[in-house]
């Protein structure tokens, strides 16, 4: 079987081994968690390599809009916005209902600013603050995204940066063995395509190879609500962390946690970004109803949307709306792909849907309504303080997908992987998807942004740690 089509090959191996070459830190894949840690370990003045098993490093974090949530930042003042990490906290902890480590979230909720400025002015990870709208669950705006708001600029950032430093970045190469002794970490071995093998010793080792969402068992296993869903994350996310995890006796917390979006462009693989509904935007059935409060999040609106008749449902909105989404690329995607319908009326937009006329202008005059504050929304959601959607209108039908895991390695807040038995391994960390994250264990928990907030804060405390007990010598940052 080639190894790609594996679920997971990875393993542990207790054998004395000798290796030819070793590194201080040794990270395991280069999206967004393994780059910032490869930055930190290299700051800290540590020989690092950092091992993907693409050719080209992608990750999850190619896929993803971007966004990093900060709170407390420079920016968010001179615009006279109130922010602080305890107000970021506050909102985890609502969003979770409490169902999180509170240590490791006030620790992120902390960082979150220096991550956003040491990635911008120590590594020219072009960053800025995102205006114009403000994601559920956030009290204040504190995204940070890259130009064109692209999780694939912000990839193509780090790696520049990355390159930009002493440490060595290995592609085409998939960390299978990680060998132990005791309790401690000593090497890996990586398998290339041809098959060729690399044993590397370390002094640390960084998990940075995201989550399970790429492997169906794991997933039916843990989140079998989005076993049928389509899975669009990165497919060389296999759950080797868990793995390499459950064989050493790590603690594995919140496997049942997830990001799902529920507005994934049917058919064409797109995202169709949360704005647009929380601006004003509302989902219908194929019946022409709607099912749901939209505004929630839409995380949680994956498994409502699948729930639908033909696991589907139409995203609709108008003209505001179609502006405000210009500002993403991933939006002109969809434009480009044929994914937006438009019509100067909602009778003709549903008719073009193929949607039942009626009763979609019976929904639209009940989301009239509701804006206007003349009666109650029947699912809870406030309409009110938006203007009532005017024409022409659009539409996409989109289906709920599962976009990554949020379960994995527990870590204290220096991201040192938590043993089951008690205590932290010495020299093993792990961050982004390959680490519990702070979302507990719905869907329903996941507050946008803190993907790349687990990933980039996790790793960068998780490379300044591993290169300070690995002798490293701070160089800067
Ligand atoms: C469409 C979409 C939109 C999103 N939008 C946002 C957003 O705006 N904000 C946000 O915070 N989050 C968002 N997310 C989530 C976010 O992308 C992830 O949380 C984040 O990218 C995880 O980063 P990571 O570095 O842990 O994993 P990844 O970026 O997936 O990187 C892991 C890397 O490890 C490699 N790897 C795996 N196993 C091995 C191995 N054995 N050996 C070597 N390499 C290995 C993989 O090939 C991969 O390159 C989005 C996700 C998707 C899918």
């Amino acid at each position: 079987m080639p190894a790609d089509d594996a679920s997971s090959l990875a393993r542990v191996s207790r054998a004395a081994r000798a290796f030819d070459v070793r590194f201080d830190v040794i990270v395991v894949g280069a999206g967004a968690c393994g780059l910032s840690a490869g930055l930190a370990a290299a700051d800290g003045g540590a020989e690092v390599l950092v091992i993907e098993r693409d050719e080209t490093p992608l990750g999850s974090t190619a896929m993803s809009t971007g966004l990093i949530p900060a709170a407390g930042t420079p920016e968010q003042a001179a615009l006279g916005l109130v922010d602080s990490p305890d107000i970021f906290l506050g909102d985890m902890l609502k969003k979770t209902k409490g169902r999180i480590d509170v240590d490791v979230a006030r620790r992120l909720a902390q960082e979150s600013a220096e991550t956003v400025a040491w990635l911008r002015d120590a590594h020219a990870v072009p960053l800025t603050l995102v205006q114009g709208f403000l994601y559920s669950g956030h009290s204040q705006m504190r995204m940070y995204g890259s130009p064109n708001r692209t999780g694939s600029e912000l990839e193509a950032a780090l790696e520049a940066a990355l390159a930009r430093t002493p440490a060595a970045l290995f592609t085409g190469a998939r960390v299978e063995t990680l060998y132990a002794e005791g309790d401690r970490i000593v090497g890996v071995e990586t398998v290339r395509p041809d098959g060729t093998r690399e044993a590397i010793g370390c002094g640390a080792l960084i998990l940075a190879c995201c989550g399970f969402g790429a492997n169906a068992d794991m997933v039916r296993q843990w989140i079998p609500d989005m076993a049928e869903a389509v899975y669009h994350g990165h497919p060389g996310n296999k759950g080797d962390a868990m793995a390499w995890g459950a064989a050493l006796g790590a603690e594995l917390s919140d496997m049942t946690g997830y990001q799902g979006h529920g507005g994934l462009a049917a058919g064409f693989g797109l995202p169709i970004l949360w704005p647009v509904i929380l601006e004003g935007g509302f989902q219908v059935n194929r019946d022409g109803l709607r099912f749901s409060d939209e505004s929630l999040g839409y995380s949680e609106q994956a498994a409502k949307v699948n729930a639908q008749p033909g696991r589907v449902a139409w995203s609709f909105y108008d003209e505001r709306l179609h502006q405000l989404m210009h500002q993403f690329d991933d939006y002109h995607d969809a434009l480009r792909a044929g994914a937006v319908m438009t019509a100067p009326s909602w009778a003709a937009l549903a008719k073009t849907a193929g949607l039942p006329v009626e009763t979609v202008l019976n929904t639209v005059a009940e989301v009239e309504a509701a804006t206007r504050g003349e009666m109650k929304d029947a699912f809870g959601r406030d309409f009110t303080g938006k203007p009532v959607l005017s024409g022409p209108f659009y539409a996409v039908r989109v289906t709920g997908a599962l976009f990554h895991t949020q379960g994995g390695l527990a870590v204290d807040p220096d991201a040192r992987v938590k043993k089951a038995d008690g205590g932290v391994f010495p020299n093993l960390f792990a961050g982004g998807g390959a680490a519990r994250g702070v979302s507990g264990p719905d869907a329903d928990g996941y507050l946008a942004g803190n993907g790349l907030l687990t990933a980039t804060t996790l790793g960068k405390l998780a490379g300044r740690a591993a290169a300070a007990q690995t002798g490293g010598v701070l160089v800067r940052g």
